[in-house]
């Protein structure tokens, strides 16, 4: 398994010395330990096994430790058809990952109910959860999957500590009646 050399944050750098800030070191430290939950109901979900695989190697980017559990996972990755049925289950899931969590929607169900525009399909997991990046495609390539999760790492990395005390954060959690912050 060959691993990506990871860049140095943003800071002063001069012989024997490097000084950056607490929040960059943490920034870079999550994006690149990002524990995945694999949320997959359908087709999108064998595109993520291929992802998981050696050829494109998720693992590369530190990312290789697969989570079944909300509460040790970071990334909640949805991948394939939400009926309204399973809306709920979705919803808490997402509820019982400890701050900070992110939500990936992976492929045109995910997103936006894809070509199933019917009553019983959710029209994306966004009217339930809130959605950090969504990967478009039916179903996307492992390359698409891993330039999703590239754009995750990228939030991941330059979050502010205080984003999730935020009023703006706890009102947007409001939003989707979710009402409680646990951190990790
Ligand atoms: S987006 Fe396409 S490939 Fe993915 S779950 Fe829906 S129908 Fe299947």
């Amino acid at each position: 398994m060959a691993y990506t050399k990871v860049a140095p944050p943003e800071g002063f750098s001069a012989p024997g010395l490097f000084a950056t800030s607490l929040e960059k070191v943490i920034g870079l430290a999550r994006s690149n330990s990002i524990w995945p939950l694999p949320f997959a109901t359908s087709c999108c979900g064998i595109e993520f096994m291929a992802t998981m695989g050696a050829h494109y190697d998720l693992g590369r980017f530190g990312a290789e430790r697969l989570s079944y559990s909300p509460r040790q996972a970071d990334l909640l990755m949805v991948m394939g058809t939400i009926a309204k049925k399973l809306a709920p289950v979705v919803e808490q899931v997402y509820e019982q990952m400890a701050e900070p969590r992110w939500v990936m929607a992976v492929g045109a169900c995910a997103s936006s109910g894809g070509i199933f525009d019917t009553y019983s399909v959710l029209q994306g997991i966004d009217r339930v959860v809130p959605v950090d990046v969504y990967v478009p495609g039916c179903p996307p390539r492992p390359e698409q999957i891993l330039d999703g999760f590239m754009k995750v790492q990228e939030l991941v990395r330059n979050e502010s500590l205080r984003k999730r005390y935020s009023p703006e954060y706890k009102e947007m959690l409001a939003r989707f009646g979710i009402q409680t912050i646990k951190t990790a």
